[in-house]
C-alpha cells in the first residue's frame, strides 16, 4: 500500500484526492491523506448565495478551451450544472480617457482579425491603427529569449496597445502589470506564432484560413461555470472523497525525506508517507518545503504573487435597465482609477441573478488592491461605488441608488505572477524537484494560474508519483 501525503486543499490538492480516491477504491494500493490548514476545503473557490443571487468571492468561472475542469465537474456528476457565458451578449468596454469604448469585434487579445471594425474604432489613435497595418510585416524574430508582455506588445503594435488592452486585459487573469509578466510564460501562443510567422496578424489569419476549412464545428462558449457557483465544484469532489483522509484545521508544518519515505510534520506531531504532493502557492510551498530542499524552497519563494480583491454589488431593476448591454469593463492603469474591472454578472451567465437584479462583480488588484488592503470593507465598498458613479455616470444615469447588498473578498498574495525568465525557473523546480524522490507539486506557480491548469496540476501530480 502506497501513503500520499496531500498538503493543500484548494482545487490543485482536491483533483489529486480525486485521482487517488479512484485509485484507492479499485486498485486498493493507495492511501492518501489530505491537510488543509483553514476550516474549509476549496481554497480560493468560495460561493455565497445571498438574496437569490450567486456571488463569488473568488474566481467566477474558467475558459472553456481547456478542457480539465469541465472534465472534473463531469466526473464528480456535474455535467448537467455546467454552463456557458452568454456570448451572444459578450462586449466588453475599455474606460478611455474617462469614456467607455466598446472593444472592436475580431480582437484576438490585441491581434486585429478584422479590419473594418478596429479600423473605424475608438479605442485606438490612427497611429495605433497604422501600427497594426505595418504588423502585418514584423519579420520573425531571430533571439530566443524571454521578455516582458509589454516590451513584446509594444515591438509589435506600439505603447498605446500596453496601455488599452494588454495590460488590463492581462491584469484581470492575473493581477498583474504586463511589464513584470513573462511573454513565453502567459502569451505563449503568441511568441510561437512571432518565430514562425513574424506577424501576429498574419499568423492569426492563416490560423482562421485554417479553421474555414476545416468542417464546421459549433463553438463552445468562451468561459464556463457552475449553476450553483465554484464553491460547488469542490463541495462535490469532497462528497466523492473518503472523509476520514481529509483533515482540516491542520497546517503542516514541513515536510521533509526519511527512512525512504516523506514526513510530515504537524508540529505537535509528525506523520510518516511514501510521498507527498505539495499543492500550495509559491510561497507556501516554499515554507513547507524549507528542510527538504534549501534550494528548492528558495526557487518556490521566488516565484511573486500579488493579492486581489474582489467586491459584489446587487441593485434593483432600475439599475439593471440602465447598465450598458455586455459583460462588463476593464480600466487601463492611465486613467487613474483604482478599480481594474467590472464585471455585469447578470450579463455574463445565466441563474447569477433574478431578472430584477443587477449582480456587479468589481475587482482590485496588485498595487491598487494593497492601496485599499488596510480600509474597512465599508470604507472598500465606497471607493467602489464612487468609481463606478464616475466610470459610469457621465454615459449611463450612474449608480445614485444604494446597493441591495455589498460583499468585500480579500485574497491576500494569490495570484502567481509568471516574471521574465519564468520557464527557465520551472526548470531549475523540477530538475531540484527530481532530486528528492517521492515529490510532486502542484498548483497555481507553475503552469497556469486558472482553475483548469490547476485541476490538470493535481492530476498530473498522481501521475508522477505512481509513474
Ligand atoms: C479573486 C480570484 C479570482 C480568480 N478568478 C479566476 C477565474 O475567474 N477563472 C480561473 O480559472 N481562475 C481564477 N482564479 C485563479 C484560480 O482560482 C486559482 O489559481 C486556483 O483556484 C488556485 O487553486 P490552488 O488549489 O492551487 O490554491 P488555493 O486555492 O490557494 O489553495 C491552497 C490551499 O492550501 C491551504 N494551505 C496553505 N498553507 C498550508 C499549509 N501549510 N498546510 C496545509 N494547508 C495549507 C490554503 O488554506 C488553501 O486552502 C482566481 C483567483 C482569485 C484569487
Amino acid at each position: 500500500m502506497t501513503r500520499i501525503a496531500i498538503i493543500g486543499g484548494g482545487i490543485s490538492g482536491l483533483a489529486a484526492a480525486f485521482d487517488l480516491e479512484q485509485r484507492r477504491q479499485t486498485a486498493r494500493d493507495v492511501d492518501y491523506q489530505l491537510y488543509e490548514s483553514s476550516s474549509r476545503l476549496g481554497g480560493v473557490l468560495r460561493t455565497e448565495y445571498i438574496d437569490d443571487c450567486v456571488v463569488e468571492a473568488g474566481p467566477d468561472s474558467f475558459v472553456s478551451e481547456k478542457p480539465w475542469a469541465a472534465d472534473l465537474c463531469r466526473s464528480v456528476g456535474l455535467g448537467d450544472q455546467l454552463i456557458g457565458s452568454n456570448d451572444a451578449d459578450r462586449k466588453t468596454y475599455i474606460l478611455t480617457r474617462g469614456r467607455l469604448i466598446e472593444m472592436p469585434d475580431g480582437l484576438v487579445f490585441m491581434v486585429p482579425t478584422k479590419i473594418l471594425p478596429t479600423g473605424l474604432s475608438l479605442l485606438f489613435s490612427w497611429k495605433t491603427k497604422l501600427r497594426m497595418a505595418q504588423e502585418l510585416f514584423h519579420p520573425p524574430r531571430a533571439v530566443d529569449h524571454d521578455e516582458s508582455v509589454a516590451d513584446f506588445v509594444e515591438r509589435h503594435y506600439g505603447r498605446e496597445m500596453v496601455d488599452r488592452l494588454a495590460d488590463p486585459l492581462l491584469s484581470g487573469i492575473y493581477g498583474g502589470e504586463s511589464s513584470h509578466l513573462s511573454v513565453r510564460a502567459v502569451l505563449q501562443r503568441f511568441a510561437e506564432m512571432e518565430r514562425t510567422h513574424g506577424s501576429l496578424g498574419r499568423a492569426m489569419l492563416a490560423a482562421r484560413k485554417k479553421m474555414s476549412s476545416a468542417p464546421k464545428k459549433s463553438t463552445p462558449p468562451l468561459f464556463t461555470s457552475l449553476r450553483n457557483g465554484m464553491q460547488s465544484l469542490a463541495e462535490a469532489v469532497v462528497s466523492r472523497l473518503n472523509s476520514a483522509s481529509l483533515l482540516t484545521n491542520t497546517p503542516v508544518k514541513a515536510t521533509q525525506p526519511e527512512s525512504g519515505g516523506w514526513t510530515v510534520s504537524l508540529g505537535a506531531r509528525a506523520e510518516h508517507f511514501d510521498a507527498v504532493i505539495v499543492a500550495l502557492p509559491g510561497r507556501a510551498a516554499a515554507a513547507v518545503l524549507r528542510d527538504a530542499s534549501s534550494d528548492l524552497s528558495s526557487e518556490l519563494g521566488a516565484i511573486q504573487y500579488t493579492s486581489s480583491i474582489t467586491v459584489g454589488l446587487a441593485y434593483g431593476l432600475e439599475v439593471r435597465q440602465t447598465l450598458p448591454p455586455g459583460f462588463g469593463f476593464l480600466v487601463p492603469r492611465s486613467e487613474g482609477k483604482r478599480l481594474l474591472a467590472a464585471t455585469f454578472v447578470h450579463n455574463k451567465f445565466p441563474h447569477r441573478a433574478p431578472q430584477d437584479r443587477a449582480l456587479l462583480r468589481c475587482n482590485f488588484a496588485g498595487n491598487n488592491a494593497e492601496s485599499v488592503w488596510d480600509l474597512t470593507d465599508e470604507q472598500i465598498v465606497g471607493v467602489v461605488r464612487d468609481e463606478l458613479q464616475q466610470i459610469l455616470g457621465r454615459q449611463f444615469r450612474g449608480l445614485h441608488a444604494e446597493p441591495l447588498f455589498a460583499r468585500v473578498y480579500k485574497w491576500k498574495s494569490a495570484m502567481a505572477q509568471y516574471g521574465v525568465g519564468h520557464l527557465e525557473r520551472l526548470e531549475r523546480i523540477e530538475t531540484l524537484r527530481k532530486a528528492v524522490p517521492g515529490l510532486a507539486l502542484a498548483g497555481n506557480a507553475y503552469r497556469g494560474i486558472g482553475v483548469p491548469d490547476c485541476v490538470r496540476s493535481g492530476r498530473d501530480a498522481v501521475k508522477q508519483l505512481l509513474a
